[in-house]
């Protein structure tokens, strides 16, 4: 026998035991966005590579080591998408959707990145991601955060998730404590990780995010960016933080909260979990006024968030709030003897015109009495519709109840919609 070929490390099928709780998880949000005024957006799954270059930045864990990249046919460097923001962005401008307006947008979809596949962290994963343009907060910033928020809460998860929330300041003033920091950082270079010297000096800020414990013994003493922060940005982050409290939204201050994406300024979030393990970063988004301009559009004030979908589903299912799921079929329709399979059908579809709710299954593929009632109590069905030669001669159906919940009998199949309708069924 030949050998199979296997999924991709790190890519993973949705099987059907588990597409429910996704099928979950996706009809709270979208319900959600509706209930906030906020329409879908669906990109593309590949773009040129260089919109990530230079959305993201060229000195990003993500571009200078998590992007599938390659050349198509035509020589032209194709990546996989990594996040949904550029994307959007890309698209917003293009349409035109942007300039002068405000759109309020969201979109869920396969997002791609080579890491190494552990639990909450795969090469193929789904985002939920959501986008605003055209508004500068803090009042829209207080919005996304409120309607994830209400996401937990609608989810059942609220008490198992925490709010952290930073502001980055502008890019003047991240220049401005750049330097001090790097200073910093010189001046104790032998306490430094590799990985945190060589961020040293190409994007210093994201040493604040080093997981190394020496490197975060160290930082205690380092600069902090909010003592260079002026009068605006502070303004924008008091604001934000009292419109969260009028909320009742409760968050903890993060210093160290940088992202992993350049372009973010002004407020930064992230909801984590500790029911996850390492993986506990569910949700995290900021400001990004400065990407549409960077992208070649109209300045335009930006601010979003992305969730990770299977790390959503992951807590549903480790806090076992996934819904069980109601049986396949309420009714199974078995259908014995020659010319039966006809009549079977006919029936079926019968009643999806006239109950369109109800779960109906036909029995396919043959088989003896006994054989077509196994296959219909393993449907889950409490109903099986019989249709043998004599019930179709004279229009009847006989039902036999598969549950216990009453005493089989044969009736015209025109009294048999009333009859389930009756039942409740
Ligand atoms: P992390 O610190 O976990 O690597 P990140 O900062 O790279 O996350 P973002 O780029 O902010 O993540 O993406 C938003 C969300 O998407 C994350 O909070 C997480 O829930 C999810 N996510 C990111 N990378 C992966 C991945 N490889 N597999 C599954 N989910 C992911
Ligand atoms: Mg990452």
């Amino acid at each position: 026998m030949a050998k199979p070929i296997q999924a991709i490390r790190g890519m993973n099928d949705c099987l059907p035991e588990q597409t429910p709780a996704w099928q979950q998880a996706e009809a709270v949000l979208r319900q959600l966005m509706s209930s906030y005024g906020y329409s879908e957006i669906r990109m593309p799954v590949m773009e040129v590579t260089g919109l990530f270059k230079r959305a993201i930045g060229e000195v990003t864990d993500v571009v200078e080591k998590e992007m599938y990249t390659f050349d198509d046919r035509n020589g032209d460097s194709l990546t996989l998408r990594p996040e949904g923001t550029a994307g959007c962005v890309r698209a917003g401008i293009e349409h035109g959707l942007l300039y002068n307006q405000e759109r309020r947008m969201w979109y869920l979809g396969p997002m791609f990145r080579y890491e190494r596949p552990q639990k909450g962290r795969y090469r193929q994963f789904h985002q939920f991601g959501v986008e605003v343009f055209g508004l500068n907060g803090p009042d829209i910033d207080a919005e996304l955060i409120m309607l994830t928020a209400r996401l937990w809460k609608v989810l059942g998860v609220a008490e198992h998730l925490t709010l952290q929330l930073n502001s980055l300041g502008q890019p003047e003033e991240r220049a401005q404590y750049r330097q001090a920091l790097v200073a910093f950082l010189q001046q104790h270079e032998d306490r430094l990780d590799d990985d945190s010297r060589r961020r040293m000096h190409s994007n210093p800020l994201r040493v604040l995010d080093s997981k190394d414990a020496g490197v975060q013994a160290l930082l205690a003493d380092a600069p902090v960016l909010s003592d260079y922060f002026g009068a605006d940005t502070q303004a924008h982050f008091e604001r934000l933080k009292s419109l969260l409290t009028a909320a009742g939204i409760r968050f903890e201050l993060n210093p160290r909260l940088v992202r992993g994406l350049d372009y973010y300024n002004l407020t930064v979030f992230e909801w984590i979990t500790d029911s996850l393990g390492a993986q506990g970063t569910v949700c995290g988004g900021g400001r990004y006024d400065g990407l549409v301009e960077q992208l070649g559009g109209q300045a335009t004030p930006a601010v979003g968030f992305a969730m990770g979908m299977e790390r959503l589903v992951l807590l549903l299912d480790t806090l076992g709030l996934v819904e069980p799921q109601p049986a396949l079929a309420e009714v199974y329709v078995a259908a014995m003897g020659e010319g039966a399979t006809v009549a079977g059908f006919a029936l079926a579809e019968r009643l999806r015109d006239q109950l369109p709710a109800l779960r109906v299954m036909s029995h396919c593929g043959g088989g003896n009495f006994k054989k077509q009632l196994k296959r219909a109590d393993k449907s889950g069905a409490a109903i099986a519709l019989i249709l043998g030669e004599e019930e179709i001669a004279r229009g009847e159906v006989t039902v036999k109840y598969l549950r216990g919940q009453g005493e089989q009998r044969t009736l015209a199949q025109d009294e048999l919609i009333e009859q389930l309708k009756q039942e409740g069924i």
